[in-house]
């Protein structure tokens, strides 16, 4: 499916020298990763966020949210990172500088070849106390939930949920890389949960292009200087072709 890059884009990014990403559960999807709300059907449809992804709703019944995110997690084991993380992967050697800052918990960047990669929202694969939060690798892998060895609390899944705060150096260097860069590219995000959704507006008010790559339009569409609108396991190998890496 070839969509138009815009030669001004192109251009844009063939003289950037520092380029900054955030990518959020979009461009998972091409992957077979389902966003939050795609995940909430089948066996989970009476469920509903309040009770699977906040430190509440684990207080209330830690085996059904760890039960959820075991399911999770294995489908994201199962899965293979697609055109759009390659891609990504990919532009990556070509600048001086580049950041990736993901919402994603998946780490299909990572395994795309990806290396600098902030995790804003945690990492699905970890697990941690969730009294004392000391990340944890040797657990009773048959309990649902475990326990933590040292203090005998449940462990939890090393994930940012509704209501928690950002892990504070993974923010600040996300902040610094928006507001240093040449041109921001905004993927597979709603960008409605803040304070990742303000990176891209840091990044234009401090001079930088902004593109955006997501079928849909967002609260980020009218502030983007270039908005394609098509899936990134398509637009991104196209603009990798266009700046002549493809
Ligand atoms: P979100 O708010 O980031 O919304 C997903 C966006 O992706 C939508 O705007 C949609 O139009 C767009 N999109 C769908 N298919 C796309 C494609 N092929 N290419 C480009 N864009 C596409 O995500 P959410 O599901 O509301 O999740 C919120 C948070 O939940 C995430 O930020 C993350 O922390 C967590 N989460 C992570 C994963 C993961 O790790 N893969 C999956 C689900 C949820």
């Amino acid at each position: 499916m070839p969509i138009e890059i815009p030669p001004k884009l192109t251009e844009r990014l063939a003289r950037a020298r520092r380029v900054t990403v955030l990518t959020g559960a979009g461009i998972s999807a091409e992957s077979g990763i389902p966003t939050f709300r795609d995940a909430l059907s089948g066996l989970w449809a009476n469920y509903d966020l309040q009770e699977l992804a906040t430190s509440e709703g684990f207080a209330r019944n830690p085996k059904l949210v760890w039960e959820w995110y075991a399911e999770r997690r294995l489908r994201v084991a199962g899965v293979q990172p697609n055109p759009g993380h390659r891609a990504l992967a990919q532009l990556e050697k070509r600048y001086e500088a580049f950041t990736l800052v993901t919402q994603n918990i998946d780490s299909l960047h990572q395994r795309a070849g990806s290396r600098a990669v902030i995790e804003l929202h945690g990492n699905i694969a970890r697990v941690k106390c969730s009294r004392e939060h000391t990340v944890v690798s040797e657990f009773a892998r048959d309990d649902s939930p475990p326990c933590c060895a040292s203090c005998g609390a449940y462990l939890r899944p090393d994930v940012v949920w509704f209501g928690e705060l950002l892990p504070p150096e993974a923010l600040a260097r996300a902040e610094a890389a928006a507001q240093e860069c040449d041109v921001f590219l905004s993927i597979g995000t709603s960008a409605q949960v803040y304070p990742a959704a303000d990176l891209p507006l840091r990044a234009r008010a401090a001079g930088a292009t902004v593109v955006e790559i997501n079928p849909e339009k967002t609260a980020l569409t009218h502030h983007a200087h270039f908005a394609l609108r098509a899936p990134a396991g398509v637009v991104l190998p196209q603009l990798l072709a266009a700046l002549g890496e493809g």
